[in-house]
Order: C-alpha cells, then sequence, then structure tokens
C-alpha cells in the first residue's frame, strides 16, 4: 500500500531521480520530465558528504557510487604564498556514520549517469526535453485529489502528485504560487576540471590573497575539480579564453597544486563562472497535490558542500512517507515538513553566514564551530 500510484517528477537532477528510484522501486509509477534535450551535467565536480552517501545507499546506487568517486577524510588549509604551507589539517565529522567515509569527491556527470540509469533500471520513464510548464489540480469526481500535468505545453495526464525537483528557478514553484526566490549572496565562483596531482588527496582550502577562498576537492584517481570564490562581478559576457585567462591571473597568488592547475588552464581546460544563490521556503513546501523539494525549495552557497546532500534528503524522506502511508493528507505533510525543514533551514542560515563572514574579513568568527555543529546535526538521520 502506498499513498501514491502514479507520479510525475519535474526534473531530472540529482533531487528528482532520487525521488524517482524510490518511488519506483516501490511499484509506484513514475514519469521524469526534463527539459534539458538530454542527459548533460555541467562538466565539473561535486562534493558529497557522509550524509549524502548514506542516501545514495538507501537508493540501492552506493556501490556505483563509490566506484565512480574519490573518498578522503578530512580537510586541510594552506596559506597563499611560496610552498603553499598546510597551516592546519582539520578532522570530519562522518555524517554519514562509521559505515562512510566523511565525504568524496565526484564528477557530476557521473553522479547524473548512475542516478539516471538507476532510475530507468527501476523502471521509471524518463524523457528528456521535456519541460513541466503548466498545471491544474483537481478534484476527480467520486475519487481523491489529482494534478493534471501540461508539458512542453501540452497534457501529459494526470498524476496522484507533482513533484518539482526543478531546480533554483523551478517553474513548479511559481506554478503553484511560491513566490520566495534565490537571491545573489555577493559572491562568485569560477571552476574548472583539471587533473589531480598525487599530493591532493582530499579537499584543501586557501584563505587570504586576491579572493575569498581557493581550493580544490579530488573527484578521482585523474581527476579534480578547482574554484576560486572572488566577490560576485557581471563576468557573464566573457569569453571561454577570457575565463580561463581570469582563473589563471587570480591564482597566481597561490603555490603547490595550484602550479598544476594553471598548467592545464594554460593548456585549455574550461573554467566556468556562476554566482552563489540563497533560498528557503518558509512556509509549506506543497500546494496540495504538487510539491517542491531540493534546490527547488532552498538554495545555499557550497560553504559546507550539503546543497546536493539536502536535495537528497529531501527525496528520501518525502519517498519515505509517500510509499509508506496510504494517503496524501495533511498528516503526511506535516510530518515531512517537520523532519525537512528545520534541517535545511539550518544549512541555508550556517552556510549563509560562513559566506557573510568572508564578505565581511570577519577574522574573530567561529567558523569552525559552525562547521562542527552542523555537521553534528547533518549526522543525525534525516
Ligand atoms: C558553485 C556550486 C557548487 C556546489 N557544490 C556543491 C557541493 O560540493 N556539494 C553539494 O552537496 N552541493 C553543491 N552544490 C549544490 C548542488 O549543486 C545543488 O544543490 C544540487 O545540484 C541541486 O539538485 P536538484 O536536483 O535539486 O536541482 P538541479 O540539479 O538544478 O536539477 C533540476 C533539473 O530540473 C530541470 N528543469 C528545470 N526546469 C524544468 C521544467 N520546467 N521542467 C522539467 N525540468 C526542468 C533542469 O534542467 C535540471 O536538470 C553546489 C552549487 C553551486 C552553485
Amino acid at each position: 500500500m502506498t499513498a501514491v500510484n502514479k507520479v510525475a517528477v519535474a526534473g531530472g537532477g540529482v533531487t528528482g531521480l532520487a525521488a524517482a528510484i524510490q518511488l519506483a522501486k516501490a511499484g509506484v509509477e513514475v514519469d521524469v520530465f526534463e527539459s534539458k534535450p538530454e542527459p548533460s551535467a555541467l562538466g565539473s565536480g561535486i562534493s558529497l558528504q557522509g550524509n549524502a552517501l548514506r542516501v545514495f545507499d538507501a537508493l540501492g546506487a552506493w556501490d556505483d557510487i563509490k566506484a565512480a568517486g574519490y573518498p578522503f577524510e578530512g580537510l586541510n588549509l594552506r596559506a597563499p604564498g611560496p610552498g603553499a604551507p598546510v597551516v592546519a589539517a582539520l578532522p570530519d565529522v562522518k555524517t554519514g556514520g562509521p559505515h562512510y567515509p566523511a565525504a568524496m569527491g565526484m564528477p557530476r556527470p557521473e553522479l547524473a549517469r548512475i542516478l539516471l540509469e538507476h532510475a530507468i533500471a527501476a523502471g521509471a520513464k524518463v524523457r528528456f526535453g521535456a519541460a513541466v510548464t503548466a498545471l491544474r489540480q483537481a478534484q476527480r469526481p467520486g475519487t481523491d485529489e489529482s494534478v493534471e500535468v501540461f508539458v512542453n505545453g501540452e497534457s501529459a495526464g494526470e498524476y496522484d502528485l507533482l513533484i518539482g525537483a526543478d531546480g533554483l528557478n523551478s517553474a513548479v514553484r511559481g506554478l503553484i504560487g511560491i513566490d520566495t526566490k534565490p537571491e545573489p549572496t555577493g559572491m562568485g565562483i569560477w571552476r574548472t576540471f583539471v587533473s589531480r596531482p598525487a599530493e591532493v588527496e582530499r579537499s584543501e582550502l586557501y584563505y587570504g590573497g586576491p579572493v575569498y577562498i581557493a581550493g580544490y576537492t579530488p573527484t578521482g584517481d585523474d581527476s579534480m575539480y578547482a574554484f576560486l570564490v572572488e566577490k560576485a562581478q557581471d563576468r557573464f559576457g566573457v569569453s571561454d579564453e577570457e575565463a580561463t585567462q581570469i582563473m589563471l591571473d587570480e591564482s597566481r597568488a597561490y603555490d603547490g597544486p595550484w602550479n598544476d592547475i594553471r598548467a592545464d588552464l594554460a593548456a585549455g581546460a574550461h573554467a566556468n563562472y556562476t554566482w552563489f544563490t540563497q533560498h528557503l521556503i518558509e512556509g509549506p513546501w506543497n500546494r496540495d497535490r504538487v510539491v517542491v523539494i531540493g534546490d527547488a525549495a532552498h538554495t545555499c552557497p557550497p560553504t559546507i558542500a550539503q546543497g546536493a546532500a539536502q536535495g537528497l534528503e529531501d527525496a528520501l524522506v518525502l519517498t519515505e512517507l509517500l510509499t509508506s502511508r496510504d494517503a496524501v493528507d495533511q498528516r503526511l505533510w506535516d510530518d515531512f515538513h517537520a523532519r525537512r525543514l528545520p534541517r535545511a533551514k539550518a544549512v541555508v542560515e550556517a552556510s549563509v553566514q560562513l559566506g557573510q563572514w568572508q564578505i565581511d574579513g570577519d577574522r574573530d568568527a567561529d567558523a569552525g564551530g559552525l562547521i562542527f555543529g552542523i555537521a553534528q546535526q547533518m549526522a543525525q538521520p534525516a
């Protein structure tokens, strides 16, 4: 017995595919509508904390994720300037518990591929080039409520539930009248995907120098992603060559592995730019038979690398309730929000605070204490 028999998911990102996998495994008919024309993910990397890895295990995808990523423990802080000395080696909290590494770096396209394969294997139907454009909630005569979902302007049918996992600029969020929107936090990030020097075995961050944070995270035996966090600027019109040149110029103050990163950039590694955003829907994330989860419901700067982890937890908790109850009723939504809202709020607020301390140049702030406190909280199952 499940609370739903037929569900539409808007968005085939990490959150939407995680929800689709869990529902399809429970025998629910699932249609995933993804607006992108084909499977793809920005060719950079992602850092997945233990609490995200624990969710992959629940999905049945942990073995594949483990094989495709780079597990690591701890975080090094290095100083700018000659030799890039390691000034602190910080231990990590194992937020997924003792059975998982503290963190794992992964190429984003690999993560997308694995989740898509699991969703299809579980029985979900995934349509690309399919944007959810409208919806109509209705009371079916003599039966429960339903939602009619429109894809590329045409009806795709009626569903017991529409899960809007369509990212930070969620169309579904607007379609159900929630006007919370992502706001820039004042920081922008350059990212590039490069080869991993042998000495890089965990995430390393450099504070000080021309940018707020310079760093990198290993994603495989041969790969890692590197990033520079700067004051948000209008960088969106720059050419590929200019983007590479900016990363080369802004990273010159950093020695050590940054010499290898610059060599890859000079050899043509692509650099991309984006702004950090933040938002959180403070009230209910659903309106009747439509709910938004993941980046559609909350975003935060990746200062503690918890964005995708929170989307995965949203998907896990929602689908656990949908597959263990026999009705989509107020009790289900109350339980969902009680389990998800405070946790997502804590992550968003801490992530934003950490960024703001950087912007303000606040050297007395207890960043370590805040990060440790959140990690302790995330170590409890969602
Ligand atoms: C610079 C940066 C670094 C980050 N680093 C980390 C990190 O290290 N660790 C971490 O955990 N998190 C990190 N995050 C956050 C993480 O990337 C996101 O939280 C996560 O990808 C959100 O997944 P999602 O599936 O909710 O949304 P998305 O990944 O945005 O997926 C939404 C999908 O919906 C599709 N879509 C959009 N509109 C429609 C529509 N109308 N109909 C159908 N489909 C639609 C989109 O094409 C997209 O595929 C980072 C974020 C940024 C910006």
